[in-house]
């Protein structure tokens, strides 16, 4: 069978670094659904469609012309032409693609576009890690392993303020809480991690290093 895998979790828990390394590992394609959003953000921005716009939003998400790849190891993201690899991990995107994701309309465009992906990535490769926010229970209910990664709301801060700002120390620390919690507030429609769906795996990173949250979640596979 294809090992199609599902890893949801908040921003901060782990789950991008984390999903790409356990499918490198088991040599299967990497879909990040985040990047979606986040491509669809920058293409908005780009074209001039306000985000407030709900209507044109999703035309726009109908037509992204979004090149996303697979390889774990090598993840580049192209829309229109545009390689947006870089841009669409500013802050400047990250503080407006809660818009996007929260468009009612925009969610069963990309949500579908996800399932298509996940299908074509597992049938060339084997198997596929899709990691979002949702992919557990609304895009990928049957998936043959389903995992919530989650982490205390202070190892989220430290990993974000680390990535972010290179350091996590106080300072850096408090310029990154503001952002991390009010995109976790403005996601909050979008994602439920307090309980895990029925059926999904709690791996809890809060205390594990990057290594051992890869072999927390390899467990759970072989499992
Ligand atoms: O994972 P990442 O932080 O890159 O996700 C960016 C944003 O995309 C999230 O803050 C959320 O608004 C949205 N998202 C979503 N559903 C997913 C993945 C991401 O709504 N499956």
């Amino acid at each position: 069978p294809l090992l199609t895998i599902a890893i949801d979790g908040p921003s901060g828990s782990g789950k991008s670094s984390v999903s790409r390394a356990v499918a490198d590992r088991l040599g299967i394609g990497y879909l990040d659904t985040g990047a979606m959003y986040r491509a669809l953000t920058w293409w908005c921005l780009d074209q001039g469609v306000a985000l407030t716009d709900e209507a044109a939003v999703v035309v726009a998400a109908e037509a992204l012309p979004l090149e996303l790849s697979t390889d774990p190891g090598d993840q580049r993201v192209v829309v229109g032409g545009t390689d947006v690899t870089a841009a669409i991990r500013t802050t400047a995107i990250s503080a407006e693609v809660s818009k996007v994701a929260t468009n009612t309309g925009v969610r069963p465009v990309l949500q579908q576009a996800q399932r298509d992906r996940m299908a074509t990535i597992s049938v060339a490769t084997g198997g596929v890690v899709a990691e979002g926010r949702d992919i557990t229970t609304v895009v990928a209910p049957d998936a043959l392993v389903r995992i919530l990664l989650t982490a205390s709301e202070e190892a989220r801060l430290r990993r974000r303020s680390a990535e972010v700002h290179g350091s996590a120390d106080e300072a850096a620390i408090a310029a990154t809480r503001d952002q991390v919690l009010r995109r976790d507030r403005d996601d909050s429609a979008v994602s439920q991690f307090t309980v895990a769906a029925d059926g999904v795996v709690t791996v809890d990173t809060s205390d594990l290093d990057f290594d051992e949250s890869v072999e927390a979640v390899l467990a759970v596979v072989a499992s």
